[in-house]
Order: structure tokens, then sequence, then C-alpha cells
């Protein structure tokens, strides 16, 4: 008998139930990725990958990875990848994705904070990491050859790890609390922080995200995550399609509109997911072309930042189904989706279009409310308050730091985001606390590019705010003071500025002004910045 006087067995929700049950039911379910050259595709099985993901994790138990261990991941969205994310688990080991388009102090930092013990890197991605191999303190750099190019011999070719497995691999003492993966978020203010999945937040997460009022991810779809597997696991969606059966189709570093669009109507895609950005430039094409592909009725999942209505419309015109869904890295991610409930059909369509365009319901075993300074907030669609979340996949604290002000007294995750929630259940993101940029997908930090041009010797004073953007959803302003008698422009700053952060951190525009405006406690009034020059780009 159970503990509590259950009769039901103590069974362990680890990585294992997904690879186990994926290769005896949907062994013979295709895996397709898209190669180094665009033309090229590498085939292969379900049975195939989890066969090579247990090899993998048979070689790293032989290089003598101990259970806990950090295995960081520099790679593309394709099948090698994807071994990865059920070999490093399977092994014992933690799977470290790592966002490649950080700057390299950032990726130094991450990788060496998270102490990954080895690196598994695409052979194009090198040049990335060539730079600061010697400041990384780790044993080994293995290379996937992504090209199919042989492996340069001063690093050790996946390959050949591989090939030391000779079917001996060591059954993990599985315990379904134990970090299965980690992903570092810059989506807060000061370093990048670290996020530890347990292998039982990931299962119940693959298996809520599946649910047709959720993801609605089945055997009858194929799969295109374009979201980065860097990004949150790309929501999941590899750990979720490999449970459920469906075809997964990689596209590697093609993520061009015209790229994507071919590899759709090539493989028949139904599923795929993504940010904003993506699928603007894609419903431009699509609707310049109206006829040029042949793509069945797909379902979008659109996340990471707001999805906005016209898109929504767009793709329906197209008879693609726009699915808005809300999450961060700090909820593994999937926290909320917007579907119209059944209830809800016969509404009017303008009604509809404006909660597709919300950012949906809480999922299954989530619980999501909003609080102001007065406690928590009524759900009337009006009252708008910090949005806050509990549930099996989140977060509750930080890798190596034991405290964060991100929990609230009673244990609700505090999202930084604030939103509104309707008698329906549906949550509106209004506006964001942190004074962070979301550009893309990827965060910048208003706070670092503040501090850097204060450190030019003609700046008095500057801010640095988040400005709408069709194309890239926000992009940074700088408001900046000169020194009396300086003479600064644009370009010097730009200049100033280029030396120190990645091209995509630099601000689209400089506006010079007499003075900032301040709150009483005198830190700059970014709302009053914001609501300025809140047309600044368009
Ligand atoms: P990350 O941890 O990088 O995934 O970022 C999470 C943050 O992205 C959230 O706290 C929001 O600020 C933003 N975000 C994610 N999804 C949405 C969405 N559907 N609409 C608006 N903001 C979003």
């Amino acid at each position: 008998m159970g503990m509590n006087g259950s009769t039901m067995m103590n069974e362990k929700l680890v990585i294992k139930k997904i690879a186990d049950h994926a290769r005896r039911l949907y062994g013979a379910v295709e895996i397709v990725s898209r190669l180094s050259d665009p033309d090229a595709y590498h085939r292969y099985t379900v049975r195939e990958m989890i066969g090579r993901a247990y090899a993998l994790a048979e070689a790293l138990q032989k290089l003598g990875l101990r259970q806990g261990e950090r295995v960081g991941t520099m790679m593309w969205n394709h099948y090698g990848h994807l071994e990865a994310y059920f070999g490093i688990p399977l092994s014992g080991g933690v799977l470290h994705t790592i966002n490649l388009r950080l700057h390299p102090d950032e990726i130094v930092y991450i990788v060496n904070h998270a102490e990954d013990r080895w690196l598994i890197v695409d052979d194009v991605l090198l040049p990335l990491i060539e730079p600061i191999r010697e400041r990384l303190n780790v044993e080994a750099i293995v290379v996937f050859p992504y090209t199919g190019s042989p492996v340069h011999p001063s690093y050790v070719s996946y390959e050949t790890l591989l090939a030391t497995s000779d079917g001996n691999y060591r059954e993990v003492a599985w315990d379904e609390y134990a970090p299965l993966g980690m992903c570092y978020t810059s989506g807060t203010t000061g370093r990048p922080k670290g996020v530890v999945y347990s292998h039982r937040a990931i299962l119940l997460h693959s298996l809520v995200s599946a649910l047709p009022g959720a993801l609605d991810v089945s055997d009858r779809d194929t799969v295109t995550p374009v979201v980065p597997m860097f990004h949150v696991n790309a929501w999941g969606l590899p750990f979720t399609a490999t449970l459920l059966g469906a075809k997964q189709v990689y596209p590697g570093a093609h993520l061009s509109p015209e790229r994507l669009l071919e590899l759709y109507e090539a493989e028949q895609v139904t599923v795929t997911a993504g940010v904003p950005t993506i699928w603007l430039g894609i419903l431009q094409l699509l609707d310049k072309h109206p006829d040029r592909y042949r793509i069945p009725r797909m379902r979008m999942i659109v996340g990471g930042a707001a999805a906005p209505e016209g898109l929504i419309r767009g793709f329906d015109r197209h008879g693609h189904q726009v699915i808005h869904a809300w999450g961060m890295t700090e909820t593994a991610p999937l926290g909320t989706v917007s579907q119209i409930k059944q209830t809800l059909i016969t509404r009017s369509e303008e009604e509809r279009y404006a909660w597709r365009a919300k950012q949906g319901y809480a999922v299954p075993l989530i619980d999501v409310r909003i609080r102001g300074p007065e406690g928590v907030l009524p759900w009337d669609g009006k009252s708008a308050g910090e949005l806050e979340i509990r549930g099996p996949w989140v977060t509750e604290r930080y890798f190596k730091q034991d405290e964060t002000e991100a929990i609230s007294e009673d244990g609700w995750f505090k999202t930084g985001d604030v939103a509104t929630i309707d008698a329906e259940g549906y949550v509106k993101i209004t506006d964001r606390i942190k004074d962070l940029i979301k550009s893309g997908g990827e965060w910048i930090s208003s706070v670092d590019l503040e501090n850097a041009l204060m450190s030019h010797p003609g700046v008095l004073e500057a801010a640095v705010i988040a400005v709408p953007h069709e194309k890239w959803g926000e992009r940074p302003l700088a408001v900046v003071v000169k020194k009396d008698g300086a003479a600064l422009t644009e370009a010097t700053l730009e200049d100033f500025l280029r030396e120190r952060f990645a091209k995509w951190w630099l601000p689209d525009a400089y506006v010079f002004v007499e003075s900032i405006p301040r709150t009483a406690s005198g830190k700059f009034l970014k709302t009053a910045l914001r609501e300025t020059y809140k047309n600044w780009y368009g």
C-alpha cells in the first residue's frame, strides 16, 4: 500500500517514459531536418533517433558523467539537437541549451556559471566559440557535423563519441524531481539567471501542451518548431511531439519566410510555432503570392511577444489558424493559450478576435492571478495588476540562488508582466514592469545600454526605452541629455556602443533632449517616455 493509503504504483515521471513510449508506438514516424545546404534534408525515424539518444547517453556515461552534471548545447533546430534533448537527460545529465544570439561575454558567463562539463556545438557555430574558447571552463567541446564536413581534430567529433557506445547504457537511479534541463533567461534585470527543469515538470508540461484546448498536438500532425531549441526547449515541442507521435520537421538554420514556406509545403506541416516577427514576414509573402504555396491548414502557435490582431486576421484569410500563447523561461514555458472556448463560439466576430488577441486562459494545472498594491484583483477585464502564476512547471528559485524576489510571500511566481483577466478567464498582457526590451523574441537590457551611454564623456544622462516596432515588436530608443558644450551626434554614440554590444542591441534612434522626466524617487519616468515616443518607429 502507498504511504498515504493509496494503492497506486509510485511510477516516476521521467524522460525515459517519453523515449520508450515513442520508440514502441511511433518508431516508424519520420523526423526531417534541413541541413546547412538548404536543399539537403536529413531523414530518419523516431526509432533511430531514440536509439542514437541512448547511444549518446551511454557515451556520456563512459566519459564519466555523474548524475546532475550539465552538458551545454549550442545548436540550431535539427535532429542532432533532438538527440541531445533526449540523450543528455537519459544519461542522468542536464541538457543546458545556450542562446547563440547572446553577446560572447554572456555566453562565457552562462557556460561557466552553469558549470557545463562538456559542450556540444554545431560545426557552423564554431566561429562563435573559437574567440572565447580559452575562457570556457569545459572539459571538451564536441562538434556536431551539421555541414557534413569532417570535424577538426582539435575537437571531439560527435559521431566518434556516439561510436564509443556498445549497448551498455546504465539505467539511471530515476528521481522525477531531479533536473532534466536548464535554460538561462535574460528577461530579468542583472545577470542572466538559470532556470532548472525537473523531469516531472517536463513530462507534465508535454502532456498538458498536447491537449486540444492547449497546443493541440497529436500523431495526426506534422510539427515544425521555428522557435529556437535554445528558447525554453522550443516551447517543449520536441518532447511533446515525440511523446504523442507527431512527425517532426526541423528548419535547421534556415529561418527566412521563403525557406520556411518551402519547408511547410514540402513536408505538409500542420503545426508550427514561433515569435510574431517570423509570422509577419510569412504573412507578407502569402499576401503577395496567395497561390504559390500548397500548404495544408496550419495551426500557428505564436508567443514570446504579443500577437497583433491583424496577424490573426491575416492568417485567417489564408486558412491558417493563429493560436496565441503566453509563457516565460520560468514557466517551461506554457502558461496560457488563447483558443475560443466552446461556450463563446456564438459570440460576434469582433469579440472572438478580441479574445484571440489576448494571451488566453491558463492551461490545466496552471493557476493565474493578478495583484495590485491593494491585493488580489478581480477577473473583470478592467483591473490591471502584476500577473502571478503557480503550477508544477513554474520556477520557485533560480540556479545557485537560495531566494528570489520573484516569489510572493504565499508562493506565487511574479512574472513582471502587467495584465487584466476577464470573467471568462482570458489574460491580457498590457505592459511590462521590468525595463526590458524584447526585439524579435530576444531580450535587450535598457539598463546596460544606459550605463554604457552614460560612460561616454559627452553624455550627462541617458534613458533607453522600448518603442513599438512593426517588424521586431519592440526596438530600443535612446533619450540623451548632452553635457554642456559636448558635440554629440547619433553617429558618435552609435560607434561608441558598437564596440560594446551585439549589433542588434544598438538603439534605432537617439533623441537629444534638455532633461529626462523623473519619478518622485528620482528614477527615470519611463512610462512617460514610452508614451511620448510610442509612435517614433511608425
Ligand atoms: P522569455 O522568458 O524570454 O520567454 O520571455 C517571457 C516574457 O515574454 C513574458 O514575461 C512576456 O513579457 C513576454 N511574452 C511572452 N509571450 C507573450 C505574449 N503572447 N504576449 C505578450 N508578451 C509575451
